[in-house]
């Protein structure tokens, strides 16, 4: 039997803010695995704010900053680009993460005027696998744990092994058991 555990979700508020995060746990393969689902919505302005000062982590080496998805090309004229499960990994430890930006448009009444406001919601949801949990000293829970870029007992991702989006898919795997 696959087991799941979720646990209760954390609100951070950073300016005005607020980051969501919701972790999950799951044992697949023997190897403990950790994803976590964060959201954070606000006007572009803001978000580009909050994200380009590198606020949110995805794990020890990746913050919001590093993304690809939330970094538009230079031939973009907006803040962000919508895109959907888009797929990205560390090349330090077993994390793959995926982003979703969507704009929404809400209703604000600002004295007798009703005024539509463009915001955005960004979900970015992280895969880690963690090796077998069982030893701070595992490899795979050292690159995790520990900031690798300083930590010379860390070695770097085995891309050949674990390629992008391999931890996704085996946790993805583990949903339909
Ligand atoms: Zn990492």
């Amino acid at each position: 039997m696959i087991a799941v555990v979720t646990f209760r979700a954390k609100n951070t508020f950073i300016a005005s803010l607020r980051w969501t995060e919701n972790w999950s746990a799951r044992i697949l393969e023997d190897k403990l695995f950790l994803s976590a689902t964060r959201t954070v919505n606000g006007t572009g302005q803001e978000l580009r704010d909050a994200i380009d000062k590198g606020r949110y982590s995805i794990c020890g080496h990746v913050d919001m900053a590093m993304v690809s998805a939330l970094h538009p090309s230079t031939l973009s004229t907006g803040l962000f680009v919508p895109c959907r499960d888009a797929i990205e990994s560390c090349n330090r430890c077993l994390t793959d993460y995926t982003t979703t930006a969507e704009q929404r448009f809400i209703n604000i009444k600002d004295g007798k005027l009703n005024l539509t406001r463009a915001c955005w919601l960004i979900t970015v949801t992280s895969y880690h696998r963690l090796g077998s949990g069982r030893s701070p000293l595992d490899v795979k829970w050292h690159a995790l744990a520990t900031r690798g870029i300083r930590d010379l007992r860390t070695t770097p991702r085995d891309m050949i092994r674990y390629p992008q989006g391999t931890v996704r898919e085996v946790w993805k795997e583990g949903e339909k058991a």
